[in-house]
């Protein structure tokens, strides 16, 4: 208890000066915010956090009941069969053989990141816009953190001229790429050719490469690449059942080394071993099941992804009738558009940032969205990151086994998706 309002603990400057100055991720903020605002009554488009709203699919839900029983810890890296799914997992879809003895099982993708990120002394590599949490990690860790710029011509992509110049500078210092592809926030991802080229420079300059493709099985037309068998020694194939799955509030994430990065996986163990010890049995057992070859899952797949495919494509119409001009998106289930075009009249409201941008659209709009400057884009540029799946996704997905998924469709059961879009058509038009 504290008496007469002293406080014993001098809290502030006895925190670690590398989170002193962060905040929680910006997220997990917008999503609280908006579930008070919706529990205190009010109407909100809730846009901020990125949630599949699609069911974990049966066989993975039955699997999870049947071994609620689980009690025990597993090994650090994981179940094995569960490892062995996932290697069987990455040679079915990306084409590469890895040894479960170096695929490890996290809480999340996002503390297998962070547990990467501590042990490797070497600085982190983004594009901007990358998602929210990469840099905090490196933050919190003390790395140095290297944003490489990137044009919203080339869809935000990495551009492999770029990584080279950065590479360049300092051949040999140790990098680690994180590159996230269907992207987030952008909805955007590498073809084969511009994986290759982006394989070739990371080669020369023996940058490690994380490919997060936890939106993979997201791709709208079902045909994710991978960049690991174009630099199969180099990357870290980082995934999980957060999206395609269903299932982000599980918290189980995967990583899954080449034999050559064997020493920064039994590393990773290491750390895991002193802090997290395993991730949850029942989850893990179930998580097999997801990870074999299953004929529902596929079958599941293709539903979700053509309701993303319809309506991101037109969600994306809808901004693009404002004057800005975003191409659709290609997976996941993010817009990234930029409304840098209306800056006169947004000035004349006294917004001159994204965040303002993004408040003045909570506020005045309910439309709970996160600024570009979240994502590592500069304070000035209107760049706002929407994730359009405030729709009920088990109704949808329900729908979509017997109902043609088409824009029809999209209007019948993503409705309040749709209105938030013409909500935020309405408003900049009349900036
Ligand atoms: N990478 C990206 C690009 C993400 O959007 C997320 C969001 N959850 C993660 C990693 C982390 O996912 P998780 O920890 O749920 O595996
Ligand atoms: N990845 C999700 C997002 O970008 C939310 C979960 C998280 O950030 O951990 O909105």
């Amino acid at each position: 208890m504290i008496m007469n309002d002293v406080n014993p603990f001098q809290h502030e400057i006895n925190l670690n000066l590398n989170i002193r100055s962060l905040k929680p991720s910006a997220t997990l903020l917008i999503n609280e915010r908006s579930n008070a605002l919706v529990q205190q009554g009010s109407k909100v488009y809730k846009l901020g956090l990125g949630q599949s709203p699609f069911p974990v699919p049966d066989p993975v839900v039955r699997a999870l009941q049947e071994n609620a029983f689980q009690k025990d810890y597993l090994p650090v890296k994981g179940l094995p069969a569960l490892r062995d799914a996932i290697c069987g997992f990455y040679e079915r879809h990306s084409g590469v053989r890895h040894d479960p003895e170096y695929t490890i099982i996290g809480p999340g993708s996002k503390e297998l990141l962070f547990l990467l990120q501590l042990v490797y002394y070497g600085e982190l590599v983004i594009p901007t816009p990358s998602w929210v949490s990469y840099a905090p990690q490196a933050k919190i860790i003390g790395r140095n953190i290297h944003w490489v710029p990137t044009q919203k011509e080339n869809k935000w992509l990495l551009m492999p001229e770029e990584l080279e110049k950065l590479c360049a500078e300092d051949p040999t210092c140790p990098r680690l790429l994180i590159l996230n592809y269907p992207n987030n926030p952008t909805g955007y991802t590498y073809s084969r050719n511009e994986l290759m080229e982006i394989a070739k420079v990371a080669r020369k300059y023996k940058v490690i490469v994380v490919a997060d493709e936890i939106y993979g099985l997201l791709h709208h037309h079902q045909e994710h690449h991978s960049i690991a068998p174009f630099y199969p020694e180099g990357t870290i194939l980082s995934g999980g059942l957060s999206k395609w799955c269903g299932a982000g509030g599980w918290r189980l994430g995967t990583f899954s080394f080449p034999r050559a990065l064997d020493w920064l996986a039994n590393s990773i163990a290491v750390a895991a071993s002193e802090t997290f010890t395993s991730t949850s049995a029942p989850i893990q057992y179930a998580a097999v099941s997801a990870f074999l070859p299953n004929p529902e899952i596929d079958d599941y797949l293709q539903r979700a992804s053509s309701i993303l495919r319809e309506l991101g494509a037109f969600c994306n119409a809808i901004l693009n009738s404002t004057g800005i001009d975003n191409p659709a998106p290609e997976g996941g289930f993010y817009l990234f558009p930029d409304f840098s075009m209306f800056i006169p009249g947004l000035s004349a409201k006294g917004i001159y940032s994204s965040r303002q941008l993004a408040e003045a659209l909570l506020e005045e709009k309910a439309i709970a969205l996160l600024p570009g400057s979240e994502f590592g884009r500069s304070e000035k540029e209107m760049t706002l990151r929407l994730s359009y799946v405030n729709f009920d996704g088990k109704t949808a997905m329900e729908a979509a086994k017997t109902e043609t998924v088409n824009r029809l469709f999209i209007e019948k059961y993503c409705s309040d998706t749709i209105e938030s879009m013409w909500e935020l058509k309405e408003w900049f038009l009349k900036l």
